[in-house]
């Protein structure tokens, strides 16, 4: 049976425009053409996901429309690709892992930093090793970048210009979610901030944003501390009033977030923010986006726990 390789767009399957580096359609194709000429591909099935984009314009309908496609070929295929752009890849590879319940194949995201045909270019070695580990991988969503198999409800861009722009701390649980068959979640389109605390920060730009938000992914200090100011607090209990859930992640690259360490972290503990652990920011983003969708009992409860070992 055929692998299929959903191409969503990225630098891997750009090239130069009067504005910069944009999409080209056949640029993929004829790349995988090339590594099936030399027998390294194998038999793969080809799927665009028209129009093409940067992953910077990706909105939830993308997430779905890839899930969709994954969802619709899961019993055909014996594995995926997708070659993605690498900004947004690791929102990608999180809500991936959220909506595919059940998953029972390999889902491999990649992407380049460099166009394939360009000189220097990583597209066709992170090509042909994503298309080698959907052979191989265990079922659940993976990015292969630069040589590594990365959890993909884990992952961060850690680089804009390394071609080892990836890194996803270890966890013992694959990035997949148990299930007897496969159920697809679908991503509606939920209003989600993503607010950064900072020493002297504005609260009421903060608040303005929370006010106009269904949840929120607060990026707080190390290992869980935001400033005392009454004002904080006030705006917190607002949400929580209004039922908002809040997921606290740490601005730290590693080591999470640990609520209850400091008593400058009091004001989340009690306005009820859920304590993110070593969850990143893109998790926690995309874990709220699917907890929206779900009936509002049972949004506690999917919260509470690591659902494909986003933490
Ligand atoms: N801006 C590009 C994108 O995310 C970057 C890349 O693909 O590496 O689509």
């Amino acid at each position: 049976m055929a692998l299929a390789l959903i191409h969503t767009g990225g630098t891997i399957g750009m090239a130069p425009g009067p504005e910069g580096l944009a999409p080209q359609a056949g640029l993929l194709e004829g790349a995988l053409q090339g590594l099936q000429r030399r027998g390294i591909a194998g038999e793969v099935t080809l799927i665009p996901l028209e129009p093409l984009i940067d992953s910077a314009n990706a909105t939830f309908a993308d997430w779905n429309r890839i899930a969709e496609v994954i969802a619709a070929q899961h019993d055909r295929a014996t594995g995926f690709v997708v070659t993605h752009g690498t900004d947004t890849m690791a929102f990608t590879g999180a809500a991936l892992c959220f909506a595919l319940e059940g998953l029972n194949r390999p889902v491999i995201l990649t992407g380049a930093m460099v166009p394939i045909g360009q000189p220097g270019s990583d597209g066709m070695d992170n090509l042909a090793g994503a298309l080698a580990a959907a052979r191989r991988a265990p079922p659940g969503v993976w990015l292969h970048f630069a040589g590594q198999l990365l959890h993909g409800a884990r992952l961060r861009k850690v680089h804009s210009q390394r071609l080892d722009a990836f890194a996803a701390s270890h966890s013992d649980a694959p990035p997949r979610r148990p299930g007897e068959a496969l159920t697809l979640h679908r991503y509606g389109a939920p209003r989600i901030a993503v607010l950064t605390f900072a020493p002297g920060g504005s609260v009421p730009a903060l608040s303005a944003a929370l006010e106009a938000s269904e949840a929120a992914v607060l990026r707080v200090f190390g290992a869980g501390t935001v400033p005392g100011d009454p004002a904080v607090m006030a705006m917190l209990s607002r949400a929580a009033a209004r039922g908002v859930p809040m997921i606290a992640v740490s601005q730290a690259a590693e080591g999470g977030v640990r609520l209850g360490t400091y008593a400058a972290g009091g004001a989340l503990r009690q306005a009820g923010v859920l304590d993110g652990g070593d969850m990143t920011a893109e998790a926690a983003f995309a874990k709220l986006a699917h907890v929206l969708g779900l009936p509002k009992e049972q949004r506690n409860e999917a919260l509470g726990r690591a659902l494909c070992g986003e933490f």
